[in-house]
């Protein structure tokens, strides 16, 4: 085992289905088995599924909160500042009927409206945006996950929330969301590397090109893993060269691996050589990225 140094790792792929929580499942359980001090962070705060593949008890649940307004009516003018102070369309608005309404699903919580508000007519409540549940994990390490409420506009103060919470552990993993918007950039921003995770078809490809355009803007360093290897085409081997973007490893398309996935068992359990297939994948990046490479 190497010595502990700390670094943060994203797993991610520009749409779901491709693999993701495959490999950040079973890297985070071969780290854990080799006894390397390990954090998993589930990220997909829209859709947490990293929880389907693991056994443990709740540590810690938290809710992560949020102000916004609360119009007080009997103070109220409706002279329309605070909707006009508001970029997000939060708030509602029918002057000549006297009608005025906060959407809290599209408030950001920006506390420009109160602000705004010459009658004192606004105070602030917190509403609720998600949880965040830290899960005991075996030896020494855990899984946090973030879970947005359904409704609430934007996953993103969830995701941030989750990885505060991780603090300073020394190697902490995230399972971004899908896609290149928002929630998947607060996601590898704060990563020293990114694990694009992608399969070898046409859609694969498009998908993985729109990721690597992302992450050259955000200036983060990434490598390729190439899910059902065999099916497809040449493509995606063609681009990885073209980009000169390495490529950190293959995992066949393989029946009992499909089988084990969908069954929610942790593959590395049943294949113990992806113990040492992940961890010498770990520490070529490890090697190169750990120690706080990323200093945002
Ligand atoms: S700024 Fe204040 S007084 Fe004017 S409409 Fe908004 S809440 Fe009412
Ligand atoms: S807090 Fe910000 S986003 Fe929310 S209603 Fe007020 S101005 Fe709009």
């Amino acid at each position: 085992m190497i010595e502990p140094r700390k670094i943060r790792i994203a797993i991610a792929s520009g749409k779901g289905g491709t693999g993701k929580t495959l490999i950040s499942t079973n890297l985070f359980y071969a780290l854990q088995q080799l006894n390397y001090k390990v954090t998993l962070i589930d990220c997909d705060a829209e859709e947490p599924n990293v929880m389907i593949f693991f056994k443990g008890k709740t540590l810690s649940s938290m809710d992560v909160t949020q102000k916004v307004p609360v119009i007080d009516e009997s103070k109220c003018t409706y002279c329309g500042k605070c909707q006009e102070y508001c970029s997000y369309n939060a708030i509602f608005l029918l002057r000549d009927m006297k009608i005025i309404k906060t959407m809290e699903d599209l408030c950001h919580g920006c506390g420009a409206c109160s602000v705004a508000c010459a009658y004192d007519a606004i105070t602030e409540k917190d509403v609720s945006l998600g949880k965040i549940r830290r899960f005991h994990s075996a030896l020494n390490s855990s899984i946090i996950e973030a879970r947005v409420r359904v409704g609430v506009f934007s996953p993103v103060s969830v995701i941030k929330a989750a990885i505060k919470e991780a603090g300073d552990n020394e190697i902490v993993l995230m399972d971004s969301p899908p896609g290149t918007s928002c929630p998947f950039i607060q996601t590898v921003n704060v990563a020293d590397f990114v694990i694009l995770v992608t399969e070898p078809t046409p859609f694969g490809l498009s998908d993985l090109k729109q990721s690597v355009e992302t992450l050259k803007t955000l200036g983060n360093s990434y490598g390729v893993i190439i899910n059902r290897a065999g099916l497809g085409d040449k493509a995606v081997y063609d681009y990885l060269i073209l980009e000169n973007i390495p490529l950190l490893a293959e995992i066949p398309f393989d029946k009992e691996i499909a089988t084990l996935y969908s069954k929610g068992e942790v593959v590395a359990k049943y294949k113990s050589e992806w113990l040492p297939f992940f961890e010498t994948m770990f520490k070529s990046i490890y090697e190169k990225y750990g120690n706080g490479h990323n200093q945002r």
